[in-house]
């Protein structure tokens, strides 16, 4: 029996209990203990059975127990209650309404393929998906007024079972949407709501919107499943990046363009404030940026005349963000030049009105070592957002390094790229127990931003913390054990067989969690590299170790499924069962009993491929210690006695080696340091060096790791400023933007008669004899040619450093020069620079585009330096 198709009927609840639809109906209740217990209240059973799912609850739960609650006066003011508040969180300023009002934009649409925000809502893969969903709901619990934007995927992302050999097993069981907590937009008068995008060969494909309440934001999502589209059409949203070019690029062009339409649809029909500002959650998004090209250049959002074409991306651009997530090439999302051409500049293009040979521009690679038959998603996302980040400090890193060639003749630490670390949503990943340990010490829940309000929560008694993390210890074994039972079944063994399993783990023995979606530079089976060693550690007599493991690996990745069938087969072995476990269907709800339920939380990616990780954070959160290659948020936060650092081998080339040698750290580590501190228990059983790091784990990662830190970070460093820039160029009938447009243009026309005549560095380079002293400064003057530009159209800067291995200036001191003369187009600067070190150094000078309106001097990829031998980082010698 395939070919099943879901419906779903829906309860009519009596008027007393009507509350209960509006709590299932948004998915605070994810969030939210107290809503939680007033379903698990209507019958506790069920809400086991239906996976404490509320909608599925609503569903299933009989008339007669519903008769029953109408007049349960103790059950209702439990509703009643959880209603109130409910409304009062909906309803209340938060910390955004708090803030200064004078660049604070009115909303803010956030784009994603992918959210993952409860397990009972699939629309998600891996970290990137879970990132949205905690950003959307700490959004909310700050205020900040949020769209989320995505797809409503038919398949979601697939589950996995085992066969019996080990090999990973996909199948995609269909949601029917009537059955998820999402309701579906109307028109006025009571239609379906619908958005459409253009095809080549004159088909469209439209959308329906569904709306999904997460606590104050409203997430839309759209749906191409319906008898509108032809049946071709309608697998456009069949699975979460399932199919290959045409399928995918159809999957954007809906989010991004679609999804600007819905944006439109829903602010009109809800009394929504018009975004202003766009954040792309990675590159999927893109297409975003050119639909609202289009919309100012038909003189929508626009007082007065349309926008040009140029005009228009300057309006774009000024109030979009971009967040890149991927450290390598490989990840980034790339399309046949020919595919987008066809989709995007043929005779019936998805976003009509735009020349053609400019869309194609914007994604173009046309860098050294870019590929021209290539249209790149993350590339147009640059062009199109004034605004890119990365998400940890190194990955910013990484990203200007990677990017570099979009912005040529800077040094990589200029490229206009910055960081936000991620974060973690707590009230969604931390285990209850947890929860009400931590509010039992603090009242204000403002005050786990900051470390003091940790501090307090670790004054906790000792004794009681580890009695908690021994609650949810035993929690993860019992799951362990259910679940491995569940998985054999599947994989066909009988219950006969399956006794061992209830002695698999042990709610005493060091846990330690691993579990992540399988990519090769995740390294799933580093821990077998010696496996000898490795099942020394798990059966030490002494100071045993048992390992939890899940994750799924990518349908089309055979390498990922071998690595998985190694853990299997390993973990299979009747010596090793019960202390090392593969777990099938990795997904929120195991994701939450692993990192509340392990003592240790390990993560070995090849470094520096992960752009931040978040898993570790989660764990934090819970009371556990990561044991991790410093790469992601980890290389920025370790500080040495908050867990353990892995050493990694950045600089071996062999592959294999380099395994070898991080293997053989991580085995010493844990012999040597975690498993010592863990069983090393007092008199009472409580091991006391292992609750200090526990301690200083959370005063030094728990004000970091949350999501509402991260969030409070992008208004204040990314859409504020979005919303400013984006106001500045389109108040006054968008005279900003016609008048950048303008001055870029110039600018570019003119670029190629900027020249450096000459340079000199008083007390240097005229030879007085006297080298210059450390305290003192460097005068500097030069001579420019501007040609056709005026003097205000440049700025003119000296750089003074010491001068590194490839002859460029590290980290130099910038002294701006001021014009002192000069006319017809020749032009005298002079300025001074201060030598803040002795040593060898070098200077230079250059001359950069300045107008209000750039946010980086590196902005428009425009600089002039001194030909070579024309004075250019002449050495100097300070004393
Ligand atoms: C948190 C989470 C992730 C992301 O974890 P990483 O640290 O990036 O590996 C992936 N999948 C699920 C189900 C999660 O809960």
């Amino acid at each position: 029996m395939k070919a099943i198709r879901r419906f779903t009927v829906r309860t009519v609840l009596p008027e007393e209990l009507s509350a209960l639809g509006r709590l299932a109906a948004n998915l605070r209740w994810v969030w939210h203990a107290p809503t939680r217990e007033v379903f698990a209240a209507v019958d506790a059973a069920l809400w086991e059975s239906v996976g404490r799912d509320p909608y599925r609850m609503l569903g299933e739960v009989g008339r007669e127990r519903l008769a029953e609650l109408r007049t349960d006066a103790a059950f209702r003011a439990r509703l009643d209650a959880a209603a109130a508040d409910l409304d009062a969180y909906l309803g209340e300023p938060r910390w955004y309404q708090g803030t200064d009002e004078a660049d604070r934009p009115e909303a803010i649409a956030y784009f994603s393929a992918e959210y993952g925000l409860t397990a009972a809502l699939p629309q998600y893969s891996g970290g990137l998906g879970i990132l949205a969903g905690d950003h959307l709901k700490s959004a909310s619990d700050l205020g900040v007024p949020l769209i989320g934007v995505g797809l409503l995927y038919r398949h979601g992302y697939f589950s996995q079972t085992l066969s019996r050999e080990g090999w990973q097993l996909e199948s995609y069981p269909e949601v029917d949407p009537q059955g998820l907590p999402i309701t579906r937009l109307s028109g006025a008068g009571g239609a379906p709501a619908e958005v459409g995008v253009d095809l080549p060969g004159g088909e469209r494909l439209t959308a329906r919107v569904w709306v999904c309440r997460v606590g104050r934001v409203p997430l839309l999502l759209l749906d191409a499943v319906h008898e509108g589209n032809p049946p071709g059409l309608r697998a456009v949203t069949d699975r979460l990046y399932g199919g290959g070019g045409e399928h995918r690029l159809r999957q954007e062009l809906l989010l991004g363009v679609g999804g600007v339409r819905a944006v439109r649809l829903y602010c009109g029909l809800a009394g929504h404030p018009r975004p202003e500002v766009f954040h792309m959650n990675e590159g999927h998004a893109g297409f975003l940026g050119l639909e609202r090209v289009r919309e100012y250049m038909a003189g929508e959002g626009v007082d007065g005349e349309p926008l040009g074409f140029e005009e228009a991306v300057e309006a774009a651009r000024a109030g979009t963000v971009f967040t890149t997530h991927t450290p390598v090439p490989a990840g980034i999302d790339r399309f046949p030049r020919d595919l987008v051409r066809a989709h995007l500049a043929g005779d019936s293009p998805a976003v009509p009105g735009l020349p053609a040979d400019r869309v194609l521009e914007l994604g173009a690679e046309d860098y050294p070592d870019g590929d021209p038959e290539v249209f790149n998603m993350a590339v147009m996302g640059m062009r199109l957002a004034q605004r890119a980040n990365g998400v940890s400090r190194l990955h910013g890193a990484v990203s200007r390094g990677m990017f570099q060639g979009l912005w040529p003749g800077f040094d990589p630490d200029e490229v206009p790229i910055g960081s936000v670390t991620n974060g973690v949503h707590a009230r969604t990943w931390v285990a209850e127990e947890a929860q009400e340990l931590a509010a039992a010490m603090v009242d204000d829940s403002a005050e786990f931003n900051r470390p003091e309000g940790w501090r307090k929560v670790v004054r906790a008694d000792e004794g009681e913390l580890w009695r908690m993390r021994r609650t949810l210890r035993e929690r993860l074994v019992a799951e362990t054990r259910a679940r491995l039972r569940a998985s054999w079944r599947a994989r066909g063994a009988s219950d006969a067989e399956l006794g061992w399993i209830d002695g698999v783990l042990d709610p005493d023995v060091l846990t330690i969690g691993f579990a992540r979606r399988v990519p090769s530079y995740k390294r799933l089976t580093l821990m077998l590299r010696d496996r000898d060693r490795l099942t020394r550690l798990l059966l030490h007599p002494d100071r045993p170790v048992q390992i939890v493991v899940a994750g799924k690996a990518h349908p089309a990745d055979e390498g990922g499924k071998r690595l998985i069938q190694e853990i299997v087969r390993f973990s299979d072995r009747s010596e090793v069962r019960h202390r090392i476990v593969f777990l099938p269907d990795y997904d929120m709800d195991l994701a939450a009993s692993l990192v509340q339920g392990s003592d240790v939380w390990l993560n070995n990616p090849l470094r520096p491929l992960e752009a931040s990780g978040t898993s570790g954070m989660k764990s934090a959160l819970n009371g556990g210690l990561n044991l991790s290659v410093r790469d992601g948020w980890w290389d920025e936060w370790f500080d040495g006695s908050n867990g353990w650092a892995i050493p990694t081998a950045d600089g071996v080339s062999d592959p294999d080696r380099r395994d070898d040698l991080e293997a053989r750290a991580l085995y010493e580590l844990i012999e040597d340091r975690v498993a010592p501190l863990f069983y090393d228990a007092d008199g009472e059983g409580l091991p006391k060096r292992w609750l200090e790091m526990v301690k200083h784990t959370l005063v030094s990662l728990g004000p970091k790791v949350l999501a509402t830190r991260m969030v409070q970070d992008y208004v204040a460093g990314y859409y504020r400023g979005a919303a400013a820039s984006s106001r500045a160029l389109l108040d006054g009938g968008a005279a900003g933007a016609r008048e950048l447009a303008a001055w870029k243009a110039r600018v570019r026309a003119g670029w190629p008669g900027v020249r450096i005549e000459h340079v000199e560095a008083g007390g240097i380079d005229a030879g007085a004899g006297e080298p210059p002293r450390v305290g003192g400064e460097l005068d500097l003057r030069a001579t420019v040619l501007l040609g056709d530009l005026d003097p205000e159209d440049v700025q003119v800067e000296a750089l003074v450093g010491r001068v590194g291995a490839d002859d460029r200036l590290v980290a130099p001191a910038v002294a701006v020069l001021e014009r002192t003369g000069g006319a017809q187009g020749e032009h005298r600067y002079r300025g001074s620079a201060p030598l803040t070190r002795a040593g060898s150094g070098g200077y230079t000078v250059r001359v950069l585009p300045r107008h209000p309106a750039l946010r980086s001097a590196a902005e428009m990829g425009l600089v002039a330096v001194p030909e070579p031998h024309r004075g250019m980082e002449d050495g100097i010698v300070l004393r």
